[in-house]
């Protein structure tokens, strides 16, 4: 073939691919954005706030043929909420439907490069979008990271700040989960931890949810939680306050897990010194994808990782729960606190996170 038969040749090439486009048309490209309000089986109490409901974002993206279904629960504490994070994903409405999903890698770092905050948001795409590639792949996303669900952790189930009456109740409607976490940080913790102790003798982990202000208190305080059959504590002080809490984790024994201190990646290296481990959150991460860098480089540190998520339905919880065999410590209740959950995926037996074999998140509507 000559030059130019060549190039004539090279020019019906896309005309004929056109043609087969529309003899066969392709699905459409959807995406679908939504704020459900979630019910709280208990009203949720920790040092932050006080709710009877959650509003999480939820977003489906459909891409020849496949569903991909996404979460994001925004945190107060960073001055989200579910409309915001609504607005951010429709800012990047046209970037998600001309994508080709297949490229997820390029496709989030650009949403990241567009979207400056929201992180609930963002996390709402990127679950929607890993969904959709495990979906595509035909595996779940577990099997993606190359893990294996038998190497799930056990959950803890988190009792919120209440009355010592109601807290020995909820300790009480808990049997099923051998370890609990346990929410403090106000004036109440010892009669909430002897409320506690008084029903059950498991192993308990303590989240102050940034709540003590003093360092010396903070010492005395972990101290006394360790002889009360405690495991580590999560976030004693304020997130800021990085020396105080080196200053304290000289002087206690259990191990002190970052929360509130650790959004993203970036964060994690200057807690070495202060915190033995970081809790990884999808909603603070912006997704899967970080919330997996942020878990190898926390190992890579030498540090403990912890897998925990907000209130929020079985979308975002089972996504977290699909990263969870690398992680030494799982808090993935948040689906079991609510009444109208719209999916099944990731169950607990005994505390054992057991991960659906569907494909992607592998979610079935409730
Ligand atoms: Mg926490």
């Amino acid at each position: 073939m000559n030059r130019r038969k060549f190039l004539t040749a090279s020019a019906a090439a896309p005309a004929l691919a056109g043609m087969e486009a529309l003899a066969a048309p392709a699905a459409k490209t959807t995406l679908t954005t939504s704020i459900q309000r979630l019910n709280l089986q208990h009203t949720w109490t920790t040092t932050m706030s006080s709710s009877a409901f959650r509003d999480t974002l939820q977003v489906a993206y459909a891409h020849g043929g496949i569903t991909g279904h996404g979460e994001g629960a925004p945190i107060v504490r960073y001055h989200e909420d579910a409309v915001a994070a609504r607005k951010a994903v429709e800012s990047v409405r046209e970037l998600l439907l001309a994508a080709d999903p297949m490229q997820f890698g390029k496709l989030m770092a650009e949403v990241f490069r567009k979207v400056p905050g929201d992180w609930a948001g963002k996390a709402a795409i990127d679950i929607a979008v890993m969904d959709w590639v495990g979906q595509k792949l035909g595996i779940p996303l577990y099997s993606y990271f190359g893990l294996d669900p038998k190497d799930t952790p056990l959950t803890t189930f988190s009792i919120g700040i209440d009355t010592p009456e109601i807290t020995k109740q909820k300790t009480a409607e808990a049997a099923d989960f051998p370890i609990l976490k346990v929410k403090v940080g106000l004036a109440t913790d010892e009669a909430t931890i002897e409320a506690v102790r008084s029903v059950t003798k498991k192993p308990l982990r303590v989240d102050a949810n940034e709540g003590w202000k003093d360092k010396e208190e903070a010492v005395r305080k972990i101290n006394w939680l360790e002889k009360m059959g405690v495991e580590f504590i999560e976030q004693p002080m304020p997130a800021e306050m990085i020396e105080e809490t080196r200053w304290i984790r000289s002087r206690v024994h259990i191990p002190i897990i970052a929360d509130e201190a650790c959004q993203r990646a970036s964060d994690i290296p200057k807690l070495k010194e202060a915190f033995d481990g970081v809790n990884v959150k999808l909603d603070k991460s912006g997704g899967i994808l970080e919330a997996y860098r942020m878990i190898q480089i926390a190992k890579a540190l030498g540090m403990k990782t912890m897998l925990g998520c907000m209130v929020s339905s079985s979308v975002s919880v089972t996504a977290a729960a699909h990263l969870s065999p690398l992680v030494d410590f799982a808090d993935l209740d948040g689906n079991l606190l609510i009444s109208n959950d719209p999916f099944h995926g990731v169950l607990v037996k005994q505390g054992k996170l057991i991960l659906p074999k569907g494909a992607g998140l592998g979610l079935t509507p409730a």
